[in-house]
């Protein structure tokens, strides 16, 4: 398989390349077909980190964004959540090299320490920030939720079993569209976070590396 007969399209082929990315991993391969199909459809991914999950949730965003006139590329079409600041930095700049050739593709940071933020509406196509903060400016209408198509939430078992953090998820899909993509990925899934992850991405495809 290659990422060619995944349906990823030239602009996002050439960031690939430029990750020095030959061919999909395992993960990625089982995980693409599933992430892409219509209509789209929740996902629990169980996968140690090193296996290439990153970029699979990233390759989703970016093939399902709309960039096509400049109200869709107003407002935020995905979100990406992580436990920490520093995950939450790396997604970032994952994204940022895989959609470098994406024209018009905007990332926006909803992390605490990034204080440009600070009381400025954030504008671009992705979000991806820590829960407590990107919560707090969608109170606070500096994130604009009415548009997200796609909710990631990775290291979901470091959230997810956490009762604060936990709350923090779900509170923020609440403010989302009711038919939002879930995709949660994780190393593990602990008996005690499968319940909660399975209430929280409903009717998921389920896959283990
Ligand atoms: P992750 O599982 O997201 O932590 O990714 C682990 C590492 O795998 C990162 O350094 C990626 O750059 C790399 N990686 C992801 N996908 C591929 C791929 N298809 N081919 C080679 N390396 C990859």
């Amino acid at each position: 398989k290659r990422f060619e007969d995944l349906g990823v399209d030239a602009n996002i082929l050439k960031g690939i390349y430029e990750m020095r990315f030959t061919k999909p991993s395992k993960i990625q391969e089982k995980a693409l077909p599933l992430l892409l199909a219509d209509p789209p459809t929740n996902m629990i991914g169980q996968s140690q980190s090193g296996t290439g999950k990153t970029a699979a949730f990233v390759l989703n965003i970016l093939i399902r964004l709309d960039l096509s006139t400049p109200e869709a590329r107003q407002r935020p079409q995905a979100m990406v959540l992580a436990p920490s600041r520093e995950l939450a930095r790396q997604i970032h700049g994952v994204i940022q090299i895989m959609g470098r050739y994406v024209e018009g593709l905007q990332i926006a940071s909803s992390i605490p320490a990034d204080r440009d933020n600070r009381g400025k509406f954030l504008d671009g196509q992705v979000v991806v920030g820590t829960p407590g903060t990107t919560m707090d400016l969608i109170k606070k209408r500096l994130i604009n939720p009415t548009g997200i198509k796609v909710l990631v939430l990775d290291e979901a078992d470091n959230m997810l079993d956490q009762q604060g953090l936990g709350d923090q998820c779900l509170r923020v899909k609440k403010m989302l569209p009711p038919a939002v993509q879930v995709v949660l990925f994780s190393a593990t899934f602990p008996d005690n976070v499968v319940q909660y992850a399975e209430r929280f991405a409903p009717n998921s495809n389920q896959i283990t590396l």
